[in-house]
């Protein structure tokens, strides 16, 4: 069954579009932290960026910045945070791979739920170990 964003982008239901090209479209969040909250969303429809064909990944970098941008400038924020929940463990609600840029201002109120931790002795490098050997 076709995601809710495949239906937006298939204009099977209503969305507002910031820019839609081959590869990529920017859609308001209709639940936005910020107004103007934007959503990159692929074209091809698949669960994990990771999943995504290569032009589709090799396209992301230039249209995240120039959404950034977009973002700034109509709402005059000095920031944006851009968030991706990939897989549901993560907060993603919609299978659909799809990253989330708002516009952030010194002292909103807004917080991110970051609990960071040190690492024991020894964890650190023990952790880029790990990930260098996933690396692929
Ligand atoms: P995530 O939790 O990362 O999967 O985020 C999904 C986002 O999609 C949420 O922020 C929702 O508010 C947003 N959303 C859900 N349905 C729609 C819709 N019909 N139009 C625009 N945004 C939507």
């Amino acid at each position: 069954m076709p995601s809710i964003f495949s239906k937006i982008l298939a204009g099977q239901i209503p969305g507002q579009f910031v820019f839609r090209d081959e590869l990529w479209a920017a859609v308001l969040d209709i639940r936005p932290v910020s107004p103007g909250h934007a959503l990159l969303i692929p074209l091809h429809e698949a669960q994990h960026l990771a999943e995504l064909p290569a032009p589709t990944l090799a396209a992301l970098g230039d249209r995240l910045a120039r959404l950034t941008v977009a973002v700034k400038t109509a709402s005059g924020a000095p920031a944006v945070n851009v968030v991706v929940n990939d897989g549901p463990a993560a907060g993603q609600e919609v299978p659909h791979a799809h990253l989330h840029v708002f516009a952030r201002f010194p002292d909103d109120g807004k917080r991110l739920s970051w609990p960071a931790t040190p690492y024991a002795d020894g964890e650190l490098t023990r952790w880029a170990e790990r990930l260098r050997a996933a690396w692929r």
